[in-house]
């Protein structure tokens, strides 16, 4: 409690904080030049002193300091590294921190653990570190959601999402719209206590032009949860087309290695592989395949009724086309099939003498057609705007927030009812301290997001699916 008087804390976080110092390897699990064991806690700096020699005791340093010298097991040296010294509430997680810069080997680092648990750390449970940043308050519940979203991003536009959730975009609209609710709610509140200098004549149609406009900030935030998966899972892609239209070409194309098998021999891919692949800003979950088409071979039987499942599935479908051979009946019958679709169909080997054109695929569906060529590589970069002009309006154009989790969504859409709550109500004329009522609701809903009417239990739920020294 004391502790937490300190660090200016509101005592109900500080009940799920037990105050004792841990530790954990902080850098990635492979091999590399440094790596990095974090310490963090009331006793991080004189715990620290007792596995590390350099020139000067760690205890007399100041936060933002690094120093030189060695980790020590008893009189033993374990490895040269620097450390650097963070103090209380100037750190990750705004306790004292120590980061021991080791070479980055996996059973050196794991020995430095060792000895630090020897000398009296804790390890750090998985997310422990940003939960304690959340925790002493320097960061909200969203901000530290989208620490993982960082480490987990694979695409510029994922990246930069999480990044503007950081650094409090989400949390930033979702506290301004729990403060025009709450301005209402003590409004009425007011007017209800004291009757005689605040009245209510009229207020119920300001009250439902304000719940309007909230409603449908909360309402574009929802759709745009539709935007936020596919930019952090990636857009489920499906490639279908005749054998030999050039479908691995592509996709090799696309994923810039040589991956799927490439053969003149019809029907060789035979089964659908996922990938994902980032093109340009984002990602693509792509699933090449044997085709839609009859085929007698067993083998190829299981690759098509695969394919069936993967285009029902894919959020578009991008079929394929030989722009040096005339249209099939298989290509048209495709081409109907998913008309309805979001589809782009791509003419490949333009640069052979052309047979098929746009204009004979347009007649059939109006659907976007892109002239390519997996063996030049031509068409590709208009393939890829198209893609973010189809998924990506909010955040190709850099405005607005994006919503990538579905805990957010699901509070918003929580909200948005209890909103529609206060409207019925105001519709059906009821008395003002009902309506009260549902706006907390939506307050408090909201303010799940950023942390601040959540329990301890969804703490702990929403912080162990993080990584470990995180
Ligand atoms: P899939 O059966 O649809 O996967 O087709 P493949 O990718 O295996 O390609 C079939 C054949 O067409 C191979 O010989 C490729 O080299 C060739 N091919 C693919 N794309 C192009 C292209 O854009 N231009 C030309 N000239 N040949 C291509």
């Amino acid at each position: 409690k004391e502790h937490f008087d300190n660090f200016g804390l509101d005592e109900s976080r500080a009940l799920s904080y037990n105050g004792d110092t841990i530790a954990a390897v902080a850098t990635g699990n492979g091999v590399s030049g440094i790596g990095i064991v974090r310490i963090s806690g009331p006793d991080a700096i004189g715990i620290a002193d007792g596995i590390f020699r350099g020139k000067m005791r760690l205890s007399d340093a100041a936060g933002y300091t690094i120093h030189y010298g060695y980790i020590y097991d008893n009189d033993e040296k374990i490895d040269e590294c620097l450390v650097s010294v963070f103090r209380a509430p100037k750190s990750y997680t705004t306790e004292d921190v120590v980061e021991i810069n080791s070479h980055g080997g996996r059973y050196v680092l794991s020995r430095i653990l060792d000895i630090a648990v020897k000398a009296g750390v804790r390890p750090a449970e998985a997310g422990e570190f940003t939960k304690r940043a959340f925790l002493g308050g320097r960061i909200d519940l969203s901000q530290a959601e989208s620490v993982m979203d960082i480490i987990a991003s694979e695409s510029e536009l994922a990246r930069k999402n999480a990044v503007s959730q950081l650094s409090g975009e989400l949390s930033g609209t979702v506290k301004s719209l729990r403060g025009r609710i709450l301005h209402e709610t003590a409004y009425i509140e007011a007017a209800l206590d004291d009757p005689e200098h605040i009245s209510l004549d009229g207020y119920k149609d300001k009250l439902l032009s304000v719940t309007e406009e909230i409603s449908s900030s909360i309402h574009r935030l929802i759709l745009s949860a539709d935007e936020g998966v596919l930019l952090k899972d990636g857009i489920p892609v499906v490639l279908l087309g005749r054998p030999n239209v050039g479908k691995s070409s592509l996709w090799n194309r696309l994923l810039g290695v040589d991956k799927a098998i490439v053969t003149d021999v019809a029907g060789t891919t035979r089964d659908v592989l996922e990938e994902t692949v980032r093109i340009g800003d984002f990602t693509l979950r792509l699933c090449d395949t044997a085709g839609i088409r009859d085929t007698d071979d067993i083998v190829e039987q299981i690759g098509v009724e695969r394919s069936k499942k993967a285009a029902s599935d894919a959020r578009l479908i991008i079929l394929i086309l030989d722009a040096a051979a005339p249209l099939s009946d298989e290509d048209e019958r495709m081409l109907l099939e998913y008309a309805d679709s979001p589809m782009i169909v791509l003419l490949n080997k333009t640069d052979l003498s052309p047979v098929t054109r746009a204009s004979d695929v347009k007649r059939l569906a109006s659907c976007a057609v892109i002239e390519v060529s997996a063996l030049t590589g031509e068409g590709i970069d208009t393939l890829r705007e198209r893609i973010k002009e189809m998924f990506f309006k909010e955040s190709a154009s850099g405005e607005g927030v994006i919503i990538t989790s579905a805990r957010h969504r699901s509070a918003l859409l929580s909200a948005e009812r209890a909103l529609s709550n206060v409207k019925s109500g105001i519709e059906s004329d009821i008395s003002e301290e009902f309506l009260t009522v549902d706006l907390m609701d939506a307050y408090r809903q909201l303010g799940t997001i950023t942390g601040e009417e959540v329990g301890e239990d969804l703490i702990n739920e929403i912080f162990s699916s993080f990584c470990m020294g995180k």
